[in-house]
């Protein structure tokens, strides 16, 4: 068995072979840029108002302002402004040369062709040139998670198809001849497959398609079949159940036997302490517990961030810090172990948890806390950090 430490310095060490791929920005949500995003223009690209009213002198102490001219959004001004004059502007049009404010209409009359202003301010109204973004600004770098601001800002300067690293093909297999799928009458003995859907959701929730290759029984010539069929198919496969010390868990040894090098099989965390990951040149392979909870923490825990490593992405989980509302206590210390909690207002709720089978129990949590090994006891009041899930 290896501490929480050593595998994931063993998941950092591979090496991942990232692929590039042209996209348009409109499918780039959740993906990672595989180029830095320079910018081609100033934004704002012009001088423009950022209100609907007159662009004027302000220092100019006329009485009133003859309008020279209107000036609608993407329309080019004509006229420059000069003493006593203004012209009309709506938001998003170009300033006029000689302005260099814009009297919003609130604060004006307009009669008989001329303005007066009824109560000046100190606003300019003026969105400048280049006060967002130079033109040369290296705005995004290479790495980045395209999130819904970043599509906006990618958009804003005026490209249209980026690079994007290439998303691993994963597989997912579970395992198990009590599991069916929801949908089915449950028999007695039998389990609702709720791994492959968990699993599927955590990829999608970062933006990763899966393909699911079903159910296989406890039975090592089936195993060693649908692992066979299906990891020709992908890059990563993932498979819930079976690695643990049952006499139907055969999962690592069916993949020993398919030449998969296992880097390690047991890890002193809980839940999760059957946990294997395998390489076979580029593949790579995750066998998780079944225990629904066990197969989502590590998930979150090792998996997630040694795919965003593949797919070129510096993640780093978000961590809170809180203060303990209850007093936590066990009695086993061995292991690591990773309690789902409730974050909420600056606290720390231990919420009801009977293990790794009570999947309800993660609905209730929005983190993760970490229990060192040797300790025992986290008592109320403490401070600490807890993991964003
Ligand atoms: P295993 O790791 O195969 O020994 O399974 C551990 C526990 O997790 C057993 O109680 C299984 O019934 C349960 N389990 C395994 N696979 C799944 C699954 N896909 N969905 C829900 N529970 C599962
Ligand atoms: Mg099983």
């Amino acid at each position: 068995m290896i501490q929480i430490e050593e595998a994931e310095k063993i998941l950092n060490n591979v090496k991942s072979h990232k692929l590039i791929e042209k996209i348009k920005i409109k499918d780039s949500l959740h993906r990672v840029l595989a180029q830095d995003i320079v910018a081609r223009i100033d934004m704002p690209p012009y001088n423009k108002s950022a209100m609907d009213g007159y662009a004027l002198f302000s220092g100019d102490d006329s009485d009133r302002f003859k309008v020279i001219e209107i000036i609608p959004a993407g329309i080019v001004p004509k006229k420059e402004i000069k003493r006593g004059e203004c012209s009309k502007i709506m938001t998003g049009a170009i300033v006029p040369k000689g302005a260099d404010k814009v009297v919003i209409k609130e604060r004006t009359i307009e009669k008989d062709g001329f303005i007066r202003i009824i109560e000046d301010d100190d606003l300019v109204n003026i969105c400048y040139a280049g006060e967002d973004i130079k033109c040369g600004d290296n705005v995004l770098e290479c790495g980045t998670k395209i999130r819904a601001s970043e599509v906006g800002i990618i958009a804003s300067l005026g490209i249209d198809m980026i690079d994007i690293y290439k998303n691993p093909d994963i597989g997912i297999l579970t395992t198990g001849s009590e599991i069916i799928e929801p949908g089915k009458e449950l028999l007695k003995g039998q389990i609702y497959n709720s791994n492959a859907y968990s699993i599927s959701a955590q990829f999608a929730q970062i933006g990763i398609n899966t393909k699911y290759g079903g159910v296989i029984p406890d039975n090592i010539e089936k195993t060693r079949e649908k692992i066979y069929d299906l990891f020709y198919k992908v890059d990563v496969l993932i498979i819930s159940g079976g690695v643990s010390m049952g006499d139907y868990d055969y999962v690592p040894g069916v993949l020993e036997n398919l030449g998969v090098k296992l880097h390690f099989t047991k890890v002193a965390i809980k839940p999760g302490k059957p946990f294997v990951f395998g390489t076979m040149g580029k593949k790579i392979f995750f066998g998780l517990p079944g225990n629904p909870v066990s197969t989502f923490i590590l998930f979150e825990v090792f998996v997630k961030p040694f795919i965003y490593n593949m797919i070129g992405h510096k993640y780093s989980p978000f961590f809170i810090k809180g203060i303990m509302g209850k007093n936590f206590s066990r009695k086993k210390t061995k292991r690591a172990s990773y309690i789902p909690v409730n974050y909420r207002d600056g606290f720390v709720d231990i919420i009801e948890y009977h293990g790794s089978a009570h999947l309800s129990s993660l609905s209730k949590a929005n983190a993760l806390l970490q229990i060192p090994i040797g300790i025992k006891e986290i008592l109320k009041g403490t401070n600490v950090n807890v993991r964003q899930i």
